[in-house]
């Protein structure tokens, strides 16, 4: 059901980061602006024989167009062997998204050598305002990461989340981009905690300073405003599962496969937490970490496939909460994706990642 060929995963490489965005699943007011789950787990990183196994098992039994390095609770660059992982994977078409604002030169001077990488830097603004998201990053070093990574031929795409405090930053970042060498600008319209016709967000997180309230507004310019803005009603839709729809599969950091990135970072939370789970994981009910011995990932992949009957039922009668939340409401992020032409260090080739042809 899901898909028996996939092609797509989605790798969440680690659960650790060097930012501390505050609305991201791993902050929170523990210790270390940690989020309950994060600060329980301990740090986990994706291992190196699951990521190998799993693009083995890619190459050799599925249609896999393209690899996303993403994740709900840490950034991939700080997996301690992110660049032999990515070495790993050249050749399929890998999606990297990161805060930028970590690693040394030698780092971005060998991953832009990899065929058929991209890097999607989260900047949300310029230097001085992309730190009141991005907390804890340093523009000086994120400037010399992306012109290090870009004048060394690696393909880059911008992507820029807007707010009210960076709204009137978008054009000149885009100039900027432009200059830097990247081949892509991508604005992010959130709806994350801006739903209903909400315009403003806070949340309490643990910073250097104590506990602190932190808000944020949306944009005023409704060219930028996710339609979860505008609209004050959340309307129910029927369920159309994107995991199926992608034909992708979400591997956590604890080596566990799940269908999506949503069920991922609530079984996360489950591994970590004492709380009641929702009922789709009532059908999770066997062991979902991936070994190459005697567990492997195409026959995980088939468990959840034999499964199809159980879950189109329930989708139907909407009993899973977090299918019915992530993919049965007309609550969604949009992104605008706008190629770089003139000016550009280098022309758009036309060449679209997953994410261009999901999103536009
Ligand atoms: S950079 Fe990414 S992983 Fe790190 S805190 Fe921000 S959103 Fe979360
Ligand atoms: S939340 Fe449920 S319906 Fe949506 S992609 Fe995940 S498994 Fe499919």
């Amino acid at each position: 059901m899901f898909n028996t060929k996939v092609r797509n995963i989605e790798f969440e490489l680690t659960n650790r980061c060097n930012a501390g965005c505050p609305l991201c699943s791993r902050t929170g007011t523990n210790k270390g602006g940690l989020s309950d789950s994060v600060y329980n787990s301990g740090w986990k990183d994706l291992s190196k024989e699951v990521h190998h196994h799993v693009i083995d098992s890619l190459r050799k039994d599925h249609d896999i167009e393209s690899i996303d390095y993403g994740g709900c609770y840490g950034d991939p660059l700080m997996h301690p062997k992110v660049l032999e992982l990515l070495q790993y994977g050249e050749g399929i078409y890998q999606e990297v998204q990161t805060n930028a604002s970590l690693q040394t030169d030698k780092f971005w001077k060998s991953v832009a050598k990899i065929d058929k990488l991209r890097m999607w830097f989260h900047l949300d603004g310029l230097e001085d305002t992309n730190h009141i998201y991005r907390r804890y990053t340093d523009w000086s070093k994120i400037e010399r990461n992306a012109k290090t990574f870009l004048d060394a031929g690696g393909k880059g795409s911008w992507v820029f989340i807007v707010f009210k405090h960076n709204e009137h930053q978008v054009d000149e970042a885009r100039e900027l981009s432009k200059k830097w060498g990247f081949d892509e600008f991508i604005i992010k319209k959130t709806s994350r905690k801006f739903e209903n016709g909400k315009h403003k967000t806070s949340v309490q997180v643990r910073t250097p300073h104590g506990l602190e309230t932190i808000s944020y507004e949306a944009p005023t310019n409704p060219e930028y405003q996710a339609e979860s803005v505008q609209n004050s009603v959340v309307t129910e839709i029927p369920i159309d599962c994107y995991s199926e729809k992608r034909g992708t599969f979400y591997i956590s950091c604890e080596d566990k496969i799940y269908p999506c990135c949503v069920l991922g970072k609530e079984g996360f939370k489950n591994n970590h937490i004492d709380r009641i789970q929702d009922k789709v994981f009532d059908y999770i009910d066997y062991d979902i970490t991936i070994n190459p011995d005697n567990n492997k990932f195409n026959d995980l992949v088939q468990k959840y496939n034999d499964r199809e009957q159980i879950y189109r039922l329930n989708w139907q009668e909407r009993k899973f909460k977090h299918c019915i939340e992530r993919c049965g409401r007309d609550v969604t992020c949009q992104k605008i994706h706008l190629p770089l032409g003139e000016g550009s260090k280098k022309d758009f080739d036309g060449w679209e990642g997953p994410h261009n042809k999901r999103n536009i």
